[in-house]
């Protein structure tokens, strides 16, 4: 029987008429590859950027959120299993054409649309067409992503998206079998060099899970890789992984875990390593990499004070690298 790759993703699901792929979302319909999801996000909020997380983006201001159903990882620790790791059937949905959500950022203050709390790469045409249309209104656009997309994904992604913030769970190809079931991260690294030439804005999110990607060893190949390949003032954000979906027999990533991380980061040369999804003092503000003053103080999601004067220190003078206006 005749069958019709989806090429999308690294999984290049082969599916005959009437198939969907891995991530449920994308279907064989009458021998052409049709994204179910197409205008019908899950998920609508308007969040703080801060939530995404990004830190260097516009801070402070609000970011309108969508979500699709469907992903094509499946990750045990999944956040978001409900709308993630289903079909779109059966889930209620917004019916949202992309003019129709660019007005709906708009009319609630939103200078970004996000897409966000699954797999957008999943969701392409409608992502792409959304940006496009976001673009002309003077809108920007955010990715939140696993990054886990062909270099044609991945590309054509980059001409439209502003900022991205790229989940990258480890540098080892056995976490993301064991964790992500799929083969190897090499995509999602090819990914975030691709889009770094295209000049997208980068932050990278590591979930520290124990005992699977959380020892000195694993941190530093990570933060080493990040150094050479995106430079060192890419803002890395170690999230704090809480026992969720198939992984519930570990406990929380120790809060200790988690400033050491910063601390490996920091002495392997990147200007910005952040904690989230945590308590830490301090850990969410943004320190000036010259001076050491403090530009700008966050707590949870909020912003309570931005020193920053056009981009710079206030103390020093020196660029904070970030988009601020
Ligand atoms: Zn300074």
């Amino acid at each position: 029987m005749e069958y019709v790759v989806c090429d999308i993703c690294p999984r290049q699901c082969r599916l005959k008429s009437g198939q969907t792929g891995v991530c449920r979302a994308r279907q064989n319909v009458d021998g052409r590859i049709v994204l179910l999801t197409y205008g019908l996000p899950c998920s609508v909020n308007v969040d703080p950027v801060e939530k995404k997380p990004l830190y260097h983006f516009l801070p402070g201001s609000k970011t309108f959120s969508i979500g699709m159903a469907g992903c094509n990882i499946n990750c045990l620790n999944c956040q978001n299993a409900e709308i993630s790791q289903s079909g779109p059937l059966g889930l209620p949905a917004y019916e949202l054409p992309s003019g129709a959500t660019v007005a709906a950022a708009t009319e609630r203050g939103c200078p970004s649309i996000s897409y966000t709390y699954t797999e957008p790469l999943v969701a392409f045409e409608y992502v792409r067409d959304c940006a496009e249309a976001a673009r002309r209104a003077g809108v920007r656009n955010v990715l939140v992503t696993a990054g886990y997309g062909t270099p044609a994904t991945i590309s054509e992604l980059a001409k439209v998206i502003d900022a991205a913030n790229v989940d990258l769970k480890s540098i080892d190809d056995k976490f993301y079998r064991e964790i992500c079931g799929v083969n190897s991260v090499k995509p999602v690294l090819d990914a975030l060099n691709r889009w770094r030439e295209a000049v997208v804005w980068l932050e990278v999110t590591v979930l520290l899970i124990p005992t699977k990607n959380d020892s000195d060893k694993a941190i530093s190949d990570l933060v080493n890789w990040v150094v050479a390949n995106l430079g060192r003032e890419v803002p890395i954000h170690f999230s704090r992984f809480f026992p969720i979906h198939r992984l519930t027999e570990l406990p929380p990533t120790p809060i200790e875990t988690l400033a050491r991380a910063v601390e490996i980061a920091n002495a392997a040369g990147l200007v910005y390593a952040y904690t989230g999804n945590a308590d830490v003092d301090g850990g969410s503000d943004t320190v000036c990499a010259g001076c050491g003053e403090v530009l700008i103080r966050r707590q949870r999601f909020s912003v309570f004070d931005n020193r920053l004067q056009e981009g710079k220190c206030v103390s020093c003078g020196r660029v904070a690298t970030g988009v601020w206006r």
